[in-house]
């Protein structure tokens, strides 16, 4: 179902109205974690001005470490929604598991599904059964072809509405945290007509390099891509060093209309 063999034409994955594979690039932004009703307005007010038109942000958080900040859960779904209704941005959130997947869905626009639970085979069929978009990461040290047969388990339940997203992979470098992976988007639309977005923030887990970065996603391709950022980088309860400020996001927006078209 995912490959273009099957389906020769570019799928266009709508999202209320706007179109995921369409002649726009649609940016994502947010920051990593809802963190507070002041921390989220103040980050969506400022990425819709700069022109994103999805808001990121995870209320359920897979963190290394089970002290580290776990996320805001229903608290930050309903603080989502809260920054939906001020600026009319959508709402991208992951969804870690199979029982909080109802909750999630009923106020998310786009699910995610993290790197992590990739080949969570089982989370992968119950999204597949819901009628709504899909945000599908690709695992840490997943093939293209892992992912690909990851995407299949979503539509093969039924739910065509899948929009894949590159986010780096493990490899032996260092100096980022991983490897993103931009061959990825073009070996992707050879293969699959599914919409490709690409994470240049923990494809590179440094805010240096994410503008830099989000141009060649875009250049390679990219129907999208999904950008951390917080209103204060330095205090963030989770990925604060590959987080934009809000001032280094429109200057990054800036600079992306001049490869190409986005909102
Ligand atoms: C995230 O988007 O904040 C996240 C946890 O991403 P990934 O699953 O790609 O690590
Ligand atoms: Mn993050």
């Amino acid at each position: 179902l995912a490959s273009r063999a099957f389906h020769p034409e570019d799928s266009v994955i709508m999202v209320g109205d706007l179109a995921i594979g369409g002649e726009t690039v649609h940016v994502m932004a947010g920051p990593c974690a809802v963190e507070s009703r002041e921390q989220l307005l103040e980050a969506a007010r400022q990425v819709k001005a700069a022109g994103a038109t999805i808001l990121r942000g995870g209320a359920y958080k897979p963190r290394t470490s089970p002290y580290s900040f776990q996320g805001l859960e229903e608290k930050g779904l309903q603080l989502l929604a809260e920054a939906r209704e001020v600026t009319g941005l959508k709402v991208v959130t992951e969804v870690m598991d199979a029982r909080t997947l109802p909750l999630v869905a009923e106020y998310a626009d786009i699910l995610q599904i993290g790197a992590r639970n990739m080949q969570n085979f089982f989370l992968l069929r119950e999204v597949g059964r819901l009628d709504k978009p899909v945000l599908l990461k690709r695992g840490l040290s997943c093939t293209i072809e892992e992912w690909l047969m990851a995407a299949e388990y979503i539509m093969s339940m039924g739910n065509q509405r899948v929009i894949l997203c590159e986010r780096g992979i493990r490899t032996f470098e260092t100096y980022t945290r991983n490897t993103l992976d931009l061959s990825a988007v073009p070996v992707v639309k050879h293969f699959s007509h599914l919409p490709v977005v690409v994470d240049p923030s923990h494809g590179t887990g440094k805010w240096q390099f994410v503008p830099t970065m989000a141009r060649a996603a875009v250049a390679a391709g990219a129907d999208g891509l999904l950008i951390e950022v917080h209103p204060n980088p330095a205090e963030a309860l989770c990925d604060g060093p590959q987080s934009l400020t809000p001032e280094n996001f429109a200057r990054m927006m800036k600079e992306l209309r001049r490869v190409a078209r986005a909102v």
